[in-house]
């Protein structure tokens, strides 16, 4: 039969070959004709299976945390094996399938759902917060139960290409470990599930469209995520060149361990931290593997996108408490809920502001709330609080007391404050902000599309080296305190060369571009860099850096190609496809 070519949009890139695992098959299945009546006996015991193996799998996974010392963690997943086993919700999902004919994924799913959002009501908020969890197991074992039939096909052949209509960075982040790849039906490639996607080096193809309604679970795909397409009955040729991108993959992953204990200095001296941007543990273990320093962004925000009310301290206590556990004696930067934008929660639902002005205007309680948190989860690490898409002074004040009376309150040690640079507003405030702040941030995602006018979460296309961008940079830099910059801009070819040079102290990366970055920084001398910064500053266009910067970039790339080949970001930060 002939490839079918399905084209989407690039999200993450890289090229993978799996099984097609359709994600909403469970809530697709519940508006499905009831089952026969004599069918539904067998279901019910299929559903009862289900939850009884994911009890068996949550308690395997707790084991093996407490035999690696992640007690914080194993404890969290304990709880979630105690739901699991609960008879009540057995009981619930018996009855949807044996009274309403429900298969067995949709009853789990919506027993789950509802014992989720009758927990949700309880004014008690460490209650409340496990929700999140129980809604989490129902996810785990509805797949389960999908995947009775057809788990055969899926495990013998390994790999999965996760299919679904859209999926939210919490999802992206905890996927299961056999996830080689993604394509969605919907979503956007400067979304934050995106972002998660190439932080952990899943390649993803995103906007596809209702052609993967038709791919059949278990189908074999290759999945481009550079180009930007699935393909459906591909060729063996394909399969194979999938295969081999897969090898150099983990070829690059390897070599980022193998050189994890060389430090991240310029040939000229000039030492640069190399962090890691991350949203739950399992990136924060993936950099860590690679040499990553620390953490530079921690995106809280990214673990209460369904939220139906502000997170409670216990919650974030939650929230962090394994991320940071991870981070024993290194810096880990906590950066305060960021809503708005593209990760608005329900109950947010209409505002217009974002960031920190978002927290003071309708929340402090809740900025107070997290601190206390952060401050007494964090205090085996060299913690540090980073505020996002800060406007001014008054509001750096603001939050700062703030954190002077959750420092009362907790006896924990003061931690750095951080500002984060993402407006041209806040960019020329940079002296006045540094002045208040211990360090400072730049959030290039935003700043670039703020800087040009752009719409971010629209999909424009903005390049973080036009001269306008790098000039508040350069503002950053010689505003006296350390400066570190996490947007994406931190992992592309292009601008690292530009940061360097510009004066930049630490970038932090996606946990699968640690190790390129590290290497990079390797091979850049500092003074050539700096004459090559300096030019750009007064370049008249990107065109016009892009030429100043080539040589360098080229040099950087084909560090990478030695490895990995062309299949990570392009040199303006875009994702270009793949040719293996
Ligand atoms: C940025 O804007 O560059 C940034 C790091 O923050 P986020 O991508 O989470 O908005
Ligand atoms: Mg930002």
């Amino acid at each position: 039969m002939a490839e079918r070519v399905i084209a989407g949009v690039p999200a993450a890139p890289g090229l993978a070959t799996g099984h097609a695992r359709l994600l909403g098959t469970p809530v697709a299945a519940a508006d499905a004709a009831p089952l026969a009546p004599q069918e539904r006996a067998g279901e019910a015991a299929r559903a009862g299976a289900a939850l009884a193996a994911t009890a068996d799998q949550l308690a395997a996974l707790a084991a093996g945390l407490r035999a690696g010392g992640r007690d914080d963690e194993a404890d969290l997943v304990d709880t979630s094996v105690l739901m699991a086993a609960d008879p009540a919700l057995l009981a619930r999902v018996q009855q949807l399938v044996t009274g309403e004919g429900l298969a067995a994924p949709a009853a789990i799913a919506a027993a789950a759902g509802e014992q989720a959002d009758l927990i949700a009501a309880i004014p008690d908020e460490t209650l409340a917060a496990r929700a999140d969890d129980v809604r989490s197991l129902g996810r785990r074992a509805a797949r389960h139960a999908l995947r009775g039939d057809t788990a055969g096909a899926l495990h013998a052949a390994g790999d999965a290409v996760l299919v679904a209509d859209e999926l939210g960075p919490a999802d992206v982040a905890e996927l299961d470990d056999d996830v080689v790849a993604i394509a969605l039906v919907r979503g956007s490639a400067t979304a934050h599930a995106a972002i998660v996607a190439r932080s952990l080096g899943v390649p993803m193809v995103v906007g596809a469209g209702a052609a993967l309604h038709r791919l059949e679970d278990g189908a074999r795909l290759v999945v481009d995520g550079s180009a930007g397409v699935a393909v459906a009955e591909p060729e063996p040729a394909r399969v194979a060149g999938a295969r081999r991108a897969a090898g150099r993959r983990a070829a690059v992953r390897e070599r980022a361990i193998a050189d994890r204990d060389l430090a991240a200095v310029t040939p000229d001296g000039r030492r640069i931290a190399v962090l890691a941007n991350v949203a739950g543990p399992a990136e924060v273990a993936a950099a860590l593997r690679s040499g990553a320093e620390g953490a530079g962004l921690i995106r809280t925000e990214l673990a209460f996108l369904d939220a139906t009310a502000w997170p409670g301290e216990a919650e974030h206590r939650r929230m962090l408490s394994p991320v940071l556990a991870a981070l024993r004696g290194r810096p880990a930067t906590v950066r305060v809920l960021d809503f708005g934008g593209d990760k608005t929660p329900p109950f947010l639902r209409g505002t217009r502001a974002r960031g920190l002005a978002l927290l003071l205007e309708q929340s402090p309680a809740a900025l107070a709330a997290q601190l206390r948190a952060a401050l007494d989860a964090g205090r085996h690490t060299r913690l540090r609080i980073l505020l996002p898409l800060v406007r001014d002074a008054a509001e750096l004040e603001a939050a700062g007391r703030l954190l002077d009376e959750a420092v009362a309150a907790t006896g924990a040690p003061r931690p750095l404050l951080g500002a984060m640079v993402e407006t041209p507003g806040a960019a020329v405030r940079a002296a006045e902000l540094a002045a208040r702040a211990d360090f400072l941030s730049i959030g290039t995602n935003d700043l670039t599309h703020e800087t040009l006018g752009t719409d971010r979460f629209g999909g424009d296309e903005a390049v973080t080296h036009d001269p306008r961008v790098l000039r508040h940079i350069a503002a950053c830099a010689g505003a006296g305190r350390p400066l570190e910059v996490c947007g994406e801009a931190a992992s592309s070819p292009l601008t690292v060369p530009l940061l360097i040079g510009l004066g930049v102290d630490e970038l932090s990366v996606g946990a699968a571009r640690v190790g390129t970055v590290r290497a990079w920084v390797r091979a850049t001398r500092h003074d050539e860099a700096h004459a090559i910064a300096a030019a750009a500053l007064s370049a008249p266009d990107a065109g016009a850096v892009e030429r100043l910067v080539s040589r360098a970039a080229s040099r950087l790339e084909l560090l990478e190609r030695g490895d990995a080949g062309a299949e990570d970001a392009d040199r303006l930060g875009r994702v270009v496809p793949v040719r293996s």
